[in-house]
Order: structure tokens, then C-alpha cells, then sequence
């Protein structure tokens, strides 16, 4: 299918913009909005399949966001995302439909390329807003697949209290801190919980290892990983689990599995340009979008390990076209912050 556009801005015309947001999902859209808002007739690009995910990101994934304020009856996550999309349109943004694959974040303005034309002459900005997303790891166990959202998470904090889970026996895979966070969370809604570790050891922090063990409804399988996940064809009901020393399988019937093992953040991109951390995330100077570069933003999961959800992707969208729009001014007006 060819890549679409809006209408303003033909593929082939080379253009410079004020600001250019890259990525699609809340935190993209939300920034989209804010500088719409604000004249600065922003541009987004929302990707084509990038980085395995449609236009809209992680929420065109999912079914029933219900933790999205605005809401009250929940909404399902690509419809939440059209909104979105609708909302940056509405203001005047110019939404293409294709992937960034190369940037040149040296010199201002910034150079960048779209996936069709890596060989032509880049487009510039004056100002980007890096909002591409990450990715949950996963196993690749046999069933993932089948299973993957109809009982096989990797958010307890978005998943946890649906109704397949409550009262029921859950899984978490991991031996991290997110992996107790997570497993300690889903105490709330499981009868029990169970957390998978392929290790005779957690590498979780003491505190938070110690509220693990000490938890009634926690269980941990130690040197234990999962080998396949099955169900009844449409929920999944038991896992396949193997211990790594004797090499034994069993059953291990749970309703839920919820993996812990982490995430990925969509930085190929800008990797080798921008401050990030062993795990890849962009740095930014806390309490701000700004990264390591000046005019360069990051907004959502791509600088986000701890929160990971979308109201505070869309919020961190709306600090990076704040300060995007007061660089801009600043830069305008003939004003030096440094
Ligand atoms: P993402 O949603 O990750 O979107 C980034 C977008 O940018 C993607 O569409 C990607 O294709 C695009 N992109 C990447 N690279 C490029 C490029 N080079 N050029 C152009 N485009 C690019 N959160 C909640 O608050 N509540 C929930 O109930 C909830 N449920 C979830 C269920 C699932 C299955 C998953 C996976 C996540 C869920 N989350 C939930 C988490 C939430 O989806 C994320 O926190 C949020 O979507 C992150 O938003 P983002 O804007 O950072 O980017």
C-alpha cells in the first residue's frame, strides 16, 4: 500500500518545519495537539508499521483501556487512538503515514529521512519531538501467540483487574524488580500468584525482593521458565513449565501469565546521537523533555521505564510541545537561554 498523507504536504516536496514529532501514540498525539494549538502547525509522523506496530502505537494492541481518564466506561484501545488522532487533525496537524528511518541530529536544523527516500535530498527541523514508543519483551513460547492478550500480558497495571483474572490462579515471569512489583500488584485480584524465576536467585532490590517472599499469596518457582502456554483455544488455563536443573515439566494451571522480563524502547534511531541509558531509554534532565541534545525531545515509553502507561505518556507529550513552542519563541525573539 502506498504511504498516505493528509493532503498538505506531497511525499516528494522537501520540507522544513518548526517541529516535527516522530511516533503515533499518545504521547506523539498529545504534543501534536499542544503545538497545533499553537500555531507552530506541527508535523507527525505516525509511521508505517514502525518499530512491529500500527499507527497509534501499543493501545491499537490492546481491547478495553480502562484506566484512561475521560472514560468511565472504558474504551477500546484503537478507538481511544482514532480520538486521538482525530483530536490532532482537528487542530491542524500534518499526520504522514510513513516511518523515519534516519536522523541527523549534528547540526540545526535537524536532517531527517523518510523510509521511501533515505537516498534524497532530508528533510529539516527546527525542533523534533522523539515519541517512537517501546515494546514489551517477549518469550516466544509455544501458544504466546494464541494466547497474547487473551490471558498473556505484559502490563499488570493495565490488565490486572479484568474479569478473567479475578479469583484466579496468575503467572508472573521475571525475577526483577518489575517482576515483584507486578507480582505483588496482581495479589489484589489473583487467588494466587506465582512468579516464575530461571534462576535460584531474585535480581530484585532487597526491599523488594523481601515483599515477595513475604507475601501469603505469592509463590516463587525457582529455577523454573515456561515452556509452552495452552488454553481452551480462545483463554489460556495452564502453562507448560519445566525446572532448568532436573529438566522435569509439569502443569502449572493459571488463568494469567504476565511477563516481567522487560522492555524495549524504540531508540534505534537516535541511539548513537542521544544521551541513553544501559538500557537504551533516552535521558532526559528530569523533570523535563529536553535530551541531551538541545531542541531535541522525548516524550512517552521511549524515556519511560518506571510508569509505562498512557496518561503519562500523554503528559510528558504535553511538556515536550511546551517546551518545544518556548524554544521556539525564544529563538524567534533573539533570546539566549545559555
Ligand atoms: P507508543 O504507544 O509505543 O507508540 C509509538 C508509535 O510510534 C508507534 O505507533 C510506532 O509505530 C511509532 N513509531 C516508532 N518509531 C517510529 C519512526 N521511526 N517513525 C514513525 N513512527 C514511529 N496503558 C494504559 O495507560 N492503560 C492500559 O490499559 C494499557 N494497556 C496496554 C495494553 C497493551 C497490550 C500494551 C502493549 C500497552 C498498554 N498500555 C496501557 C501501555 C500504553 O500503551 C503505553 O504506555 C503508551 O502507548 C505509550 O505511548 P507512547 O506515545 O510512548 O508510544
Amino acid at each position: 500500500m502506498a504511504p498516505l498523507t493528509n493532503g498538505k504536504v506531497p511525499k516528494s516536496t522537501k520540507m522544513h518545519s518548526k517541529v516535527v514529532i516522530i511516533g503515533s501514540g499518545p504521547a506523539g498525539h498529545t504534543a501534536a495537539v499542544y503545538l497545533a494549538r499553537a500555531n507552530l502547525n506541527p508535523v507527525l509522523f505516525e509511521g508505517f508499521m514502525a518499530n512491529g506496530f500500527a499507527a497509534g502505537g501499543q493501545l491499537t494492541t490492546t481491547t478495553d483501556v480502562e484506566n484512561y481518564p475521560g472514560f468511565p466506561s472504558g474504551i477500546l484501545g484503537p478507538e481511544l487512538m482514532d480520538k486521538f488522532r482525530e483530536q490532532s487533525l482537528r487542530f491542524g496537524t500534518t499526520i504522514i503515514t510513513e516511518t523515519v528511518s534516519k536522523i541527523d541530529l549534528s547540526a540545526r536544523p535537524f536532517r531527517y529521512w523518510r523510509e521511501s527516500e533515505e537516498n534524497d535530498v532530508p528533510e529539516t527541523a527546527d525542533t523534533i519531538i522523539i515519541a517512537t514508543g517501546a515494546s514489551a519483551k517477549r518469550l516466544g513460547l509455544k501458544g504466546e501467540v494464541t494466547y497474547w492478550q487473551s490471558g498473556i500480558s505484559a502490563c499488570a497495571v493495565c490488565d490486572g483487574a479484568v474479569p478473567i483474572f479475578r479469583n484466579q490462579p496468575l503467572a508472573v515471569i521475571g525475577g526483577g524488580d518489575s517482576a515483584a512489583e507486578e507480582a505483588t500488584y496482581l495479589t489484589k485480584y489473583g487467588s494466587h500468584v506465582y512468579v516464575l524465576v530461571r534462576r535460584s536467585e531474585l535480581r530484585a532490590s532487597k526491599i523488594m525482593a523481601k515483599r515477595l517472599m513475604n507475601n501469603p499469596k505469592i509463590t516463587i518457582l525457582w529455577n523454573t521458565v515456561a515452556t509452552e502456554c495452552q488454553g481452551d483455544g480462545d483463554l489460556l488455563n495452564n502453562l507448560r513449565i519445566k525446572d532448568v536443573n532436573t529438566g522435569e515439566e509439569r502443569d502449572l494451571p493459571v488463568r494469567g501469565l504476565f511477563y516481567a522480563i522487560g522492555h524495549e524502547p524504540a531508540t534505534a534511531l537516535v541511539r548513537s546521537q542521544l544521551q541513553t541509558d544501559p538500557d537504551g531509554y533516552i535521558i532526559t534532565v528530569p523533570g523535563t523533555t529536553q535530551t541531551s541534545v538541545k531542541g531535541v525531545f522525548a516524550a512517552g515509553d521511549v524515556q519511560d521505564k518506571r510508569y509505562r502507561q498512557a496518561i503519562t505518556s500523554a503528559g510528558s507529550g504535553c511538556m515536550a510541545a511546551l517546551e518545544a513552542e518556548r524554544l521556539i519563541a525564544e529563538e524567534e525573539e533573539g533570546v539566549d537561554e545559555d
